[in-house]
C-alpha cells in the first residue's frame, strides 16, 4: 500500500512524488527469475525502499531545497 503521500497531485500542489512503478509502492521486491539469473528480493533499488519516487516536479523542489536550504 502506498503510504505517506503528502503531495500526490490531488491537492493544490503539483504531484511531487509518485508510487514507484518497480515495486508498486511496497518498497520491497520479491525474488524473481529473469532468464537464468535469480534476482533476490529485498529493498527496491528504484526507490530505495521508500515506495515512492520523486516526479520531475519533486526533483525540482529537491534541487531548490539543496540550493537554498541550510
Ligand atoms: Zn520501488
Amino acid at each position: 500500500m502506498p503510504h505517506g503521500m503528502i503531495a500526490d497531485g490531488s491537492g493544490r500542489l503539483p504531484a511531487l512524488e509518485e508510487v514507484c512503478p518497480a515495486c508498486s509502492g511496497d518498497g520491497q521486491i520479491s525474488s524473481r527469475r529473469v532468464g537464468n539469473t535469480i534476482h533476490s528480493g529485498g529493498s527496491c533499488n528504484d526507490c530505495y525502499g521508500r515506495g515512492t519516487k520523486a516526479t520531475q516536479e519533486g526533483q525540482r523542489l529537491l534541487a531548490f531545497i539543496r540550493r537554498h536550504g541550510t
